[in-house]
């Protein structure tokens, strides 16, 4: 058992820092000073190099038919939001909005629990990043103070070790704040259809997050690419954690299995400084968003600042290029709110991350806003609500 754990060890992981250019394994603590965001990178996108997966097939349809289906979701989600909000159960620990405002769902669609406390450890965080080294769980993120109570989450993985997928489901068996859970398979392994089978019994398995490498290898077909069509078979979905440099495989890859559904996680973990974004990445999310199949996760904004020590700046105009360009490129549809907490705690507060995309999106009307904190979140993961105040 050990000696399992032992290959798939990584030391970094979601701390790491991304570098845009090629990601390397070790959390080198000098890059990841001098860079930027991605203090994600999960210990997969090291080992995904070797054998990774690939990708895809098609059938616009599918999607069409995802389409239609979501304006009728909408309605639907509408009424159900006023069924609601009379013994409306707050899960968060924050302030209980009354049932007049009756704003609209939040859903934070992507949190990382773990407990390095636990017999085996944690393949991440690394020990010495202080502040994310602890037990993390959802009561604790429960906790925190939030402009507006949040009604449930979509846990995404923080370890590749096969049975932490099963942790997590666990934890969820006892939890449903957890609507989803976003679990680590490794593309092109010889037990990945066994793995998916035993995982996606469970409803609240809702796909996998891949990084660059398994990106690649699912464009080069084989293994890899026959796995993201099994994950599309179940109608489950990816996540995927990658730089501005892999934009055009995205791309490519979204058109090649336009029947299964990718999430650009962090908005490409592109470095913020509140200057106008850079052109060459605004390039890559236009054309990633046309892809009907593609989403983005607004997320990773603090982060993006690499402002660590709580720096980050808490004015929406320090972000406002780079959600600009996100806006137009994914619209209303297609983009979903992410706290990526407990890795934003590094950068600002939990709820000036939730703070700064309400601002933002009360800009775009309250339609908007309730797509990207809730419907979206669930046109995409599909996950069905576990408790009444995540809709009917
Ligand atoms: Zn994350």
């Amino acid at each position: 058992m050990k000696r399992n754990f032992q290959m798939h060890r990584r030391p970094s992981s979601e701390l790491r820092v991304f570098s845009p250019s090629r990601e390397k394994g070790g959390l080198d603590s000098r890059e990841a000073a001098k860079s930027r965001r991605e203090l994600e990178v999960a210990p997969h996108f090291f080992l995904a190099g070797r054998g990774s997966p690939l990708a895809s097939i098609a059938s616009p349809e599918n999607f069409m038919r995802t389409k239609f289906n979501r304006r009728e979701f909408t309605r639907k989600a509408a009424l159900s939001a006023l069924a609601l909000s009379l013994p409306r159960v707050v899960a968060d620990a924050t302030t209980t909005a009354s049932a007049a405002e009756s704003p609209p769902p939040v859903i934070d669609s992507h949190t990382h629990f773990y407990d390095p406390t636990r017999p085996q450890g944690v393949p991440w965080p690394p020990r010495q990043e202080k502040l994310l080294y602890r037990k993390v769980l959802p009561a604790d993120y429960r906790a925190l103070p939030k402009p507006t109570p949040v009604a449930g989450t979509v846990v995404v993985e923080a370890s590749a070790w096969i049975e932490d997928n099963q942790w997590i489901l666990d934890l969820a068996a006892n939890d449903p704040f957890i609507v989803g859970f976003v679990g680590h398979l490794t593309l092109g392994a010889d037990d990945f259809p066994a793995n998916l089978e035993r995982f996606a019994r469970n409803p609240v398995f809702r796909g996998i997050r891949i990084g660059p490498d398994a990106v690649k290898a699912a464009l080069a077909g084989g293994a890899p690419m026959r796995h993201l069509h099994l994950l599309a078979d179940r109608d489950l979905c990816v996540d995927l954690l990658v730089g501005p440099e892999s934009l055009s495989d995205i791309a490519k890859l979204a058109s090649a299995v336009p029947r299964l559904r990718m999430l650009v996680d962090h908005v490409c973990n592109i470095r913020i400084d509140g200057r106008p974004a850079d052109t060459s990445w605004e390039r890559g999310m236009q054309s990633a968003g046309e892809r009907p199949n593609l989403f983005c996760k607004v997320s990773g904004l603090v982060e993006g600042s690499d402002r660590r020590d709580g720096k980050a700046p808490t004015g929406i105009e320090f972000y406002r290029p780079v959600l600009d360009v996100v806006w137009q490129a994914f619209g209303a549809d297609r983009l979903v709110y992410a706290s990526n907490w407990p890795v934003c705690g590094i950068f600002a507060s939990c709820a000036t991350v939730q703070t700064l995309a309400e601002t933002y999106f009360a800009e775009k009307g309250a339609a908007a806003s309730r797509k990207c904190f809730y419907q979206n979140s669930r046109n995409f993961y599909k996950w069905t609500p576990r408790a009444p105040a995540q809709g009917a």
